[in-house]
């Protein structure tokens, strides 16, 4: 069994299933699991687990996101920036329109909750290089 992946797939928050409407802008596997959603406040609240070595194209978000750690190892990095670490508990706030990328470490797996507040327009970018990943691992 791949490190955390019992902790990820039995998190309190649940594993959902595979992300296949995003599989495009995903290198690897990644699942989804919808938690809360209201139309009125235009909020969502996901968890996102990604298998070992799985990551997100970079991309931006006309609002902010709010990421938080809820179980495994994995990375968040904005451009221009050096990559972060993320452990359960770490929170990130993306700003609106930063170009980033989040995703597992090569050995773990990892989840984190995915909150947006506001109608949010999504913009994709370029696949995380091997290269580029292979580096922060
Ligand atoms: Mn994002």
């Amino acid at each position: 069994m791949a490190k955390n992946e019992e902790e990820v797939k039995n998190s309190v928050f649940g594993f959902g299933k595979s992300n296949d409407a995003f599989a495009k802008y995903f290198v690897g596997t990644s699942y989804l699991q919808p938690l809360a959603e209201n139309a009125e406040a235009q909020a969502a609240v996901h968890n996102v687990s990604f298998e070992p070595g799985c990551r997100n194209n970079w991309h931006m978000h006309s609002v902010a996101q709010i990421l938080v750690a809820v179980a495994g190892e994995g990375w968040y990095q904005a451009a221009g920036e050096p990559a972060k670490k993320m452990k359960p508990g770490d929170v990130v706030i993306v700003p609106p329109h930063t170009k980033h990328w989040h995703g597992a470490t090569k050995d773990s797996w990892f989840a984190h909750l995915a909150i947006m507040v506001g109608k949010s327009q999504n913009d994709w970018f370029e696949p995380v290089s091997d290269e580029d990943y292979d580096q922060l691992n």
